[in-house]
């Protein structure tokens, strides 16, 4: 059996799935997300649970939000209790086997990737997260690339264009990773919302934003044109950088209304001639994929399958 742990900032979800990854269960619980101690008795409370279920112990595999610093520290916004810890080696002290522990969306390419996927087999795939945050993940060459400081993907912290700031004359915004004009401020969802405010619609929510654009309302329709043209423009960034044949676009955004099938055509304005744009395609295993890619790479892990990786230090 193979267990995957998705750790959200208010719900963590554990599942197990068989060999074929057909899921045989799962449940959640809250996150003790202030609490550090209590946080790590409700995960081993969950990895025994799933042993007792299935009568044995499984692989593991465990997706985060945020990243882990170079002392291993994770470094994630709503999971202060976590933060004093080297995370891998305080759950290896805890834990009872290996384990790999990944961030949530290089969790989602992997999925994405696997059995029954959006982008099934293919080996070079770019794995992009558009909802309350901007979070990627990519698979080179059948490996999911991790980078020396483990943070390769993040495509959502990439500068806003000088260009396109001076076409829609747009405002320099904070990011909440301490930089300026970080395209995140502008292409997650908070960011569309911000778009409509810009060009002056008065939505709070995408869903606002989205029924005025539905209504025809000028404003979102400028706003759409302007989010569009930005997640064209850096997903042609990464085509530049990974060549990727398949882009899988995941999270709350993916699921609007001819956003995924309209994205093709944007990343084609911000690429030269001769360059082949990716197939785009919105995510298959919608939420699921994060606690499925984390437990298939502990599965990987365990076998010594280097297709997809899986961090050594993880191992206890
Ligand atoms: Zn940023």
């Amino acid at each position: 059996m193979h267990y995957g742990i998705d750790v959200g900032g208010t719900k963590t979800e554990i599942a197990i799935y068989d060999r074929d990854w057909q899921c045989l269960d799962r449940w959640r619980e809250p996150t003790p997300a202030q609490d550090g101690e209590a946080f790590l008795t409700m995960l081993t409370r969950l990895v025994q649970q799933a042993d007792d279920r299935c009568g044995g112990q499984g692989t593991l595999g465990l997706g985060f939000p945020g990243v882990l610093d170079e002392q291993g520290h994770l470094v994630a916004a709503n999971l202060p209790g976590l933060r004093a810890w080297t995370l891998e080696t305080t759950l290896a002290a805890r834990l009872d086997r290996a384990f790999v522990i990944e961030n949530d969306s290089r969790c989602f390419v992997v999925s994405e990737t696997g059995p029954g996927g959006a982008a099934e087999g293919q080996r070079n795939v770019f794995g992009a997260i558009l909802g309350t945050g901007a979070g990627g993940g990519a698979i080179v060459e059948g490996r999911l690339l991790k980078g020396g400081g483990r943070f390769a993907g993040e495509w959502g912290h990439l500068p806003l264009p000088a260009a396109a700031a001076k076409r829609y004359d747009l405002p320099l915004l904070s990011c909440g990773c301490g930089l300026e004009a970080c395209l995140e401020a502008y292409i997650a969802g908070p960011g569309l919302v911000r778009l409509h405010r810009h060009f002056g619609g008065a939505s709070a929510s995408a869903e606002q934003w989205h029924q005025a654009w539905e209504a025809g309302e000028k404003s979102a329709q400028r706003a759409r044109d302007c989010h569009l043209d930005l997640v064209g423009g850096a997903l042609a960034s990464v085509v530049k950088l990974l060549s990727p044949q398949v882009i899988v676009v995941g999270g709350g955004l993916s699921t609007m209304d001819r956003f995924v099938e309209a994205l093709s055509g944007a990343i084609a304005e911000h690429l030269f001639a001769g360059v082949e744009i990716p197939e785009v395609v919105r995510s298959r295993l919608g939420d699921a994929s994060g606690v499925r890619g984390a437990a298939m790479l502990g599965a990987a892990a365990s076998a010594g399958n280097p297709v997809v990786g899986g961090h050594e230090k993880g191992r206890p």
